[in-house]
């Protein structure tokens, strides 16, 4: 990777100049990021960090889909832990909450403190995350996550970017299409696997009782 003294993109200004590690969720999520990343000559390492992903099958598939997509661009891989049990002593008590709620915060500050403890160890300037990228996730709580984060392991500043804006939900489309990724169900715990699954199992419309 070239040093950031030779970034082009205004737009991709971290918070501080030096190595960036970039925590990402999923390959389909952090596909347009690397890409732009890369072609703009950001020095920056692929963090995977995701013990919420159940059962270990799909997690090894998701990991297996992200690392591909990491080398494909040159870009280092760090394969951390499957710490589910520890996952579940911190989220499991919020398994009735839905999506986007108190148990998805949690989550969030799970896995950006660990990428942030990673970065303060091994010298990175600054951290950030492809959560924000999904439509899907409150963005705003993944910036609560990594300002939770970033003091928690008093090192790195973390990079609050919003990942959906300059075109790169776009982007992100056209890659799903082109690279053919694995096309995840949930999001990612056994409880947003119920939960998908129970609206999968809904039938499209309830019937009617008004008469006509
Ligand atoms: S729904 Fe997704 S973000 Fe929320 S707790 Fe489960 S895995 Fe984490």
């Amino acid at each position: 990777m070239s040093s950031a003294g030779k970034r082009t993109d205004p737009n991709l200004e971290p918070p501080a100049r030096g190595r960036i590690l970039l925590h990402s969720c999923c390959a389909p999520c952090s596909a347009a990021i690397i890409e732009r990343l890369s072609k703009d000559g950001a020095e920056f390492s692929v963090f995977y960090f995701n013990p919420n992903i159940f059962p270990r099958e799909e997690y090894e598939l998701r990991k297996s889909e992200n690392k591909k997509l990491a080398e494909s661009f040159g870009v280092e891989f760090i394969d951390a832990d499957w710490t589910h049990g520890e996952w579940l002593a911190e989220c499991g008590a919020l398994a009735g909450e839905p999506e986007r709620g108190a148990r998805c915060l949690e989550c969030f500050k799970l896995r950006l403190l660990k990428t942030a403890e990673y970065a303060a160890r091994n010298s990175y300037a600054a951290f950030s995350t492809t959560l924000s990228s999904s439509r899907w996730k409150n963005i705003e709580q993944v910036f609560e996550a990594g300002a939770f984060a970033e003091k928690a392991a008093g090192g790195p500043k973390f990079w609050a970017r919003n990942w959906r804006r300059g075109g790169l939900s776009e982007r992100r489309a056209q890659l799903l299409r082109e690279r053919g990724f694995y096309n995840q169900q949930y999001c990612g715990c056994e409880f947003s696997a119920k939960a998908s699954a129970k609206k999968r199992a809904e039938p499209p419309c309830a019937p009617s009782s008004e008469k006509p």
